[in-house]
């Protein structure tokens, strides 16, 4: 919710006009939009490596906001959730600038990989950069100087890891009140707070005064559209609230949870190989006992079923989507929810039973 209290982000409004938007090697006007390959490596046959950039420049001056997918070159959701607000939505009247980079590992998401391809590095491990370092890291230098450090927010979109699937969710560094503000103002039911592993975007980005936030969405592999659209709600949530879109709202998701570090929170894991039969899915509500998924031998043979029940009460935000698993393979990751939450939730859940057995 916007805050008469709160600081202004960016240009402030006696500007008469926004600044011009500069990276090494060009400029994008204010009132202009620019698609960019820019090179940030070559391939073995000497050919740039270009990444997709679309910069927005709008003529009112306002907060410069980054949105970024794909530095997981599988993880698709998001590039679907940065083009839409890039090429469909209507942005003449925009306060500020967006920089927009739907697909930053370009090299991953040719070979359909998390990981850039050769020597299997994460370009989300490798920010911010180094010039004269790995690959990764020279590729992540070149994507940070340029389109990330001259930013003032920024939100990076990922999916689960292939294999498994994420409700939408929010992961941030509470601790930081502009990320908090960038956190609620995205209107997400579940925020995990955590200033992420060294190396990833958000994490490096926060540290460079630039506040930026990841999106947990779906799989990879997938256009989720339920899950897209939900993103899309909260993009133009987050540019109402820093004033972008000043005459759009900011969205409240009708509930919220925040999980901490020493929140009831746990990666179920399996005890048996096998083939796994899950109950539930991501979002579910699950009760303290409830089974969550079997897992049983080729032969289905009854001694050898394994039943994994819920710990305690709470809220599958993750979940595994390849029904196979060794020992020790993640299962579902469940958090626990406070009383008020356990509340609203049900009382959520209870009104789309009722609206479902309506419309059928
Ligand atoms: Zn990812």
């Amino acid at each position: 919710m916007s805050d008469a209290d709160d600081p202004p982000i960016g240009g402030s409004d006696s500007e008469p006009m926004n600044d011009a938007f500069t990276y090494n090697g060009g400029r994008v006007d204010p009132g202009e939009s620019a698609n960019i390959r820019y090179g940030i490596s070559e391939t073995y046959l000497g050919d740039p490596v270009r990444i997709p950039v679309t910069v927005i420049n709008g003529e009112h001056p306002g907060p410069t906001v980054f949105l970024s997918a794909a530095a997981h070159g599988d993880e698709l959701n998001g590039i679907e959730v940065v083009r839409e607000v890039a090429h469909d939505w209507d942005h003449s009247e925009l306060h500020g600038t967006l920089v927009c980079m739907p697909v930053m590992n370009v090299p991953g998401f040719l070979a359909q990989e998390r990981y850039l391809p050769i020597y299997d590095r994460d370009l989300n491990r490798s920010f911010p950069g180094r010039e004269g370092s790995t690959s990764a890291r020279r590729m992540a230098h070149r994507i940070f100087t340029n389109f990330i450090e001259p930013c003032d927010l920024g939100l990076d979109f990922h999916t689960s890891t292939r294999g498994r699937t994420n409700m939408l969710h929010v992961r941030a560094n509470m601790d930081d009140p502009l990320v908090e503000r960038l956190a609620y103002a995205f209107s997400s039911n579940v925020v995990i707070a955590g200033e992420g592993p060294s190396g990833t975007l958000r994490r490096e980005a926060t540290a460079a005064d630039v506040p930026t936030i990841t999106i947990e969405m779906g799989e990879a592999h997938r256009f989720q559209r339920s899950l897209i659209d939900r993103a899309l709600t909260g993009v133009a949530s987050v540019l109402a609230e820093f004033g972008l879109h000043p005459d759009s709202s900011v969205h409240w998701p009708g509930w919220r949870t925040v999980i901490y570090d020493d929140d009831e929170k746990t990666w179920l894991r399996a005890d048996a190989g096998g083939i796994v039969d899950m109950k539930r899915g991501r979002g579910a509500l699950v009760e303290e006992g409830e089974v969550i998924c079997t897992i049983t031998n080729p032969f289905k043979e009854e001694d050898d079923i394994v039943t994994v029940e819920a710990p305690f009460t709470g809220l599958i935000v993750g979940v595994l989507e390849n029904p196979v698993v060794y020992p020790g393979n993640p299962l579902c990751h469940l958090v626990g929810l406070s009383p008020d939450t356990h509340t609203a939730l049900e009382r959520e859940r209870t009104v789309e039973q009722s609206s479902e057995r309506l419309r059928s």
